[in-house]
């Protein structure tokens, strides 16, 4: 279905949501989103929140926390059913939130259908666990107990990525409602529709008024005064390295809570002795998924000496096959790229590698003709005999562009998969498995699969070592981050003058 039938009308909307209620901004200002896949067309329409805006919604979640809005943190079934109606209501919309999705980021439906899915999933879990914030209890010699118990963070302020608006938005919203938070979201103004959609049908739940605000509007305004705002509580963040980087400054002024999820330059570890079949399928997936638009994108490929022409080999071949194409045609396996800017920084990286003499193997070009002259598309493009220690080895692209580099032994593959900045995730393949699982302990990143590239299962954790982040997101440890621990102590002994007090008092 193309996305402009009867049932699905563009441009799409983007308002505001400050305490239950939607509105416009106060500027009376809008901004547009085109769509990337076809720049003729407007995708949505959103309101371009201002400073007075954000700061409404952070008093909306303020007075909400402050005033527990229907006892929004003890009834933990309340945010049960939230959590758990939402899920459902992710999974009936799953369609139009899919063309959704799809139409705002260019991401071709058959990624953005199984996107919504991990969503629903995200929401389910976290339903789970809001009835099981258990504490602990413990008995001194003195018969005193120490009760620590567990209690939301406050208000929390998110600022998301525009590459999988729902599941990066889902990632911190869930396990934010399931702590008992109060939330103000400022989305990434590529992906403003996508929030929306999931934010309203979070508000079908019969949200308490004030728990979940949506303010979208510019990072440097909206998401400014989120982060130095007093009456917030928490940052969670998900963006790139450097705007981490202001943020967890910022915020570090104020000793306010932060969990940064940044980016990365995942190396993809292929020894001799490799599948090199699977391995090769899995790198095409990891490579070039969303144009290589993903945090945990393959953009490394470090194979050992003796498998490079046979792996490589394979890996061009499945490459070349790759259709990239409109996003909504279902055989599209690659779409376009979110911005005219980010292809002019995929189009740099691409004549940097060609400028160091690298051996381009496939791909370096932007595509024209028909449908691509409309929209940011770039062929998967593939670089050997790359210096690791070089730009195209280091920095984070955002595009589909790979380096390969290769290694003797391993420790070599180990001290190439470290040597950069980043550290979300690697992966690595060989038959044996104590070595896989020697090398999975010794490269520094937060996931590392063994035997795959990309499973993100949400009773896992997804996080980042050295600059891709701090925190951890999904599982148990997600759920953690919007905790505070707290202790109460109560006395046991009955006494008036405890041993203690002699130190200050004599009789
Ligand atoms: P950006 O850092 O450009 O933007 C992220 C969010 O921050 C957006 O909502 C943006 O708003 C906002 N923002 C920008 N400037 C400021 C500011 N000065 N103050 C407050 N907020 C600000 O990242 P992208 O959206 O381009 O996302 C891509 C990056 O995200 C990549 O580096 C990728 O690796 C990383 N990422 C990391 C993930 C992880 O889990 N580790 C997952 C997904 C992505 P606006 O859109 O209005 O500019």
């Amino acid at each position: 279905m193309a996305p402009d039938d009867d049932s699905f009308r563009l441009p799409l909307y983007c308002p505001l949501i400050v305490n239950g209620e939607e509105g416009k901004a106060a500027s009376g200002r809008q901004f547009k989103r085109e769509n990337p896949a076809d720049v003729r067309q407007v995708a949505t329409i959103a309101e371009q929140g201002t400073l007075e805006d954000a700061r409404a919604a952070i008093d909306a979640a303020r007075a909400a926390f402050d005033g527990n809005v229907d006892n929004w943190i003890y009834n933990y079934k309340l945010r049960e059913q939230a959590l758990f109606r939402t899920a459902r209501l992710v999974r009936d919309n799953a369609d139009r939130l899919a063309r959704v999705v799809s139409l705002e980021v260019g991401m071709p439906m058959r990624q953005a259908v199984p996107h919504i899915a991990a969503a629903a999933d995200i929401f389910d879990f976290y339903g789970g666990l809001a009835g099981k914030l258990y504490g602990e209890s413990f008995t001194l010699p003195s018969g005193s107990t120490i009760n620590l118990v567990k209690e939301p963070v406050g208000v929390v302020g998110m600022i998301t990525p525009w590459n999988f608006p729902l599941t990066q938005t889902a990632r911190k919203v869930a396990p934010a409602i399931a702590a008992g938070c109060t939330i103000v979201i400022k989305p990434a103004s590529y992906t403003p529709a996508a929030t929306y959609e999931l934010v309203k049908l979070m508000h079908q739940t019969g949200l308490p008024k004030g728990v979940l605000n949506l303010v979208p509007g510019p990072g440097n305004i909206v998401g400014s005064e989120i982060i130095t705002n007093k009456k917030v509580d928490k940052i969670s963040f998900t963006g790139e390295t450097s705007t981490g980087k202001m943020i967890g400054a910022q915020a570090g002024m104020e000793v306010k809570r932060v969990s940064l999820e940044l980016g990365g330059k995942a190396p993809y570890v292929i020894f001799d002795d490799a599948d090199v079949e699977a391995a090769a399928r899995a790198a095409i997936f990891g490579m070039f998924r969303n144009a290589g638009q993903a945090c945990g994108a393959t953009t490394r490929l470090l194979i050992q000496e003796g498998i490079h022409d046979r792996f490589l080999g394979r890996v061009v071949e499945l490459t070349r096959k790759i259709e990239v194409g409109h996003p909504s045609k279902p055989s599209t396996d690659m779409g376009p790229l979110i911005s005219s800017s980010q292809e002019r920084v995929v189009q740099d990286y691409i004549k940097i590698g060609l400028d160091a003499g690298f051996d381009l193997v496939t791909g370096g070009h932007k595509l024209s003709g028909d449908e691509y002259d409309h929209g940011y598309y770039v062929e998967p493009t593939i670089f050997d005999r790359v210096d690791n220690a070089s730009k195209l080895g280091q920095e984070e692209i955002f595009g589909p562009v790979v380096a390969v580099t290769t290694f003797r032994d391993e420790d070599e593959a180990v001290e190439l998969a470290n040597a950069v900045d980043f550290g979300l995730v690697a992966g690595v393949w060989s038959a044996d498995y104590p070595r896989a699982m020697r090398v999975a302990r010794r490269i520094r990143a937060g996931t590392v699969w063994i035997w795959d590239n990309y499973a993100q299962p949400v009773e896992g954790i997804w996080g980042g070592y050295k600059q891709s982040g701090m925190g951890r997101e999904l599982g148990y440890h997600g759920l953690n981050d919007f905790l505070e621990v707290k202790q109460i102590f109560t006395d046991g002994t009955g006494l008036a003058m405890k041993p203690p007090y002699k130190q200050v008092i004599k009789e």
